[in-house]
């Protein structure tokens, strides 16, 4: 309430304003150092985490888990220092997973470890058997003839490299999100692929996949790794394998789902948006913990610390909790096609989305003249260790389409090394998540939003020079 007071005062006022700069002046990377210190010190997003992974758990996009996470952020947000929390409604599709069996029934036979994908169709009641061909990647079924592939179940063996930036996995995710569509073309009666992470472990890997207009849906699994090995040594052997294939999966009525919308107002320019993006949803088989409930984790204290400042910052902060990332990016279409509609400037984006890594890097995605903003940034920065960065970043899914429309990013780069041995998987849970990293994570965030918040420089807009990567490969 306080905090209100002054800034309605501030309004008539505004030369009494005292950091609201030309550029980042002293006294703005003083206070973004001291905010920065403050959470290095005492954030604790962990405790966040925790809850939305302990109180609500799985919460796949239009399931009850779904509607329970909405319900838990509406009741979680109050006292956080918002001066609005507002939910979106969004309309998802709903899926259900189901039943899923694989084996093998020839020449050995042996059951195999995997999972339905996301969205994918069932079999039929007695499943599906046929005759299996591997292709080593998504590229070599892509130039497989018709005749090589009809009546088969195709099995995409790829690998995905363990990279800190999370580029083996952009490289590896198409054989998931096109590899069964490319499959159903040439007439494969359904698919298998290796599962797109890095884990050794008996566990597989869900996710999305598309299938491109006018093809044919077929049932899509992955296999745990150990499993993909085992299928391809027999399939090595020259001899012919058998796989029999069984998932009840089936798509449900679309269902209602929310973003929820919360601001901190800014102070003297409360139509300037800084807005600070991670989705909600998560995949059925885990509780979500680093995909996505430390992304939420950190952008609600880096919040919650901001909210609690004397004054309130010069721009409005806000914050979007997306509905279904991982199902379809609806939340993040239906943000910004009612963004545009409404005429809204969003000034920044910064999204977490990336795991609960540590921060190694800035990267930006701003105007030419924005740059020596994001040089006074990272030096702020770089007495936590993060350093360097460059202008090329696409930012993370749900920003993606207010980028589209122009919006500028940053980027803090999260060491992915280790995130896709959990991803995805009945393994992302919160014992993976180290409280320390995270109260660095959220320094580094905090800083940052601080200082896109105050800066009187515009970021400009997102610059056309930055290569497209195919839609298909990107995050979800
Ligand atoms: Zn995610």
């Amino acid at each position: 309430m306080y905090r209100r007071l002054i800034a309605a005062l501030t309004l008539f006022s505004l030369s009494a304003s005292p950091a609201v700069t030309a550029e980042p002046s002293e006294a703005l990377l003083r206070e973004a150092a001291e905010l920065r210190d403050l959470a290095l010190a005492e954030s604790d997003a962990w405790r966040h985490a925790a809850s939305l992974s302990t109180e609500v758990g799985p919460r796949l996009a239009g399931s009850s888990g779904d509607r329970a996470a909405v319900a838990w952020a509406l009741a979680y947000l109050d006292g956080f220092g918002f001066d609005t929390v507002i939910p979106q409604t969004v309309t998802v599709p709903a899926w259900e997973r189901g039943e899923a069996e694989l084996r093998i029934t020839a020449p050995w036979p042996q059951p195999l470890v995997g999972v339905s994908l996301g969205l994918t169709i069932g079999t039929p009641a007695d499943g599906i058997e046929a005759p299996v061909v591997r292709f080593e990647s998504l590229a070599a079924l892509e130039a497989a003839t018709s005749a090589m592939v009809r009546g088969h179940i195709v099995f995409i063996d790829e690998k995905m490299e363990r990279t800190r930036d999370g580029s083996g996995y952009s490289a590896a995710v198409a054989k998931r999100s096109r590899g069964p569509s490319v499959a159903s073309e040439r007439g494969a009666v359904a698919t298998v692929i290796r599962s797109v992470g890095t884990s050794s472990e008996r566990f597989a890997y869900t996710g999305t996949t598309r299938f491109a207009e006018g093809v044919r849906p077929i049932p899509a699994f992955a296999l745990a790794a150990p499993d993909a090995d085992m299928l391809a040594r027999q399939v090595a052997t020259g001899r012919d394998v058998l796989l029999h294939l069984y998932s009840t999966a089936r798509q449900l009525p679309p269902a209602r789902s929310a973003n929820i919308i919360a601001d901190i107002q800014g102070a003297t320019h409360p139509e300037e948006i800084v807005i600070l993006g991670a989705h909600l949803d998560s995949w059925d088989l885990s509780t979500g913990a680093q995909d996505n409930a430390t992304g939420v984790a950190i952008v609600l204290e880096v919040a919650r610390l901001i909210a609690a400042r004397e004054r309130a910052p010069a721009r409005t902060v806000r914050v979007v909790l997306y509905a279904n990332e991982e199902a379809g990016l609806d939340g993040s279409r239906a943000y910004t096609a009612a963004a545009l509609e409404a005429g809204l400037r969003h000034v920044i984006g910064l999204e977490a989305d990336a795991g609960a890594g540590r921060v190694y890097a800035l990267n930006s995605g701003v105007g030419e003249e924005a740059l020596p903003v994001v040089e006074a940034m990272r030096g702020v920065l770089a007495p936590l260790g993060i350093a360097g960065g460059d202008n090329a970043t696409r930012g993370g899914a749900d920003l993606s389409t207010l980028r589209d429309a122009g919006m500028p990013l940053l980027r803090l780069e999260h060491d992915m090394s280790t995130y896709f041995d959990v991803h995805h998987t009945v393994n992302d849970t919160l014992d993976k998540v180290d409280p320390e990293t995270l109260r660095h994570a959220v320094a580094a965030y905090a800083a940052v939003t601080w200082i896109a918040a105050n800066v009187e420089e515009d970021f400009g807009a997102y610059p056309e020079t930055v290569p497209p990567v195919d839609p298909a490969a990107s995050g979800n």
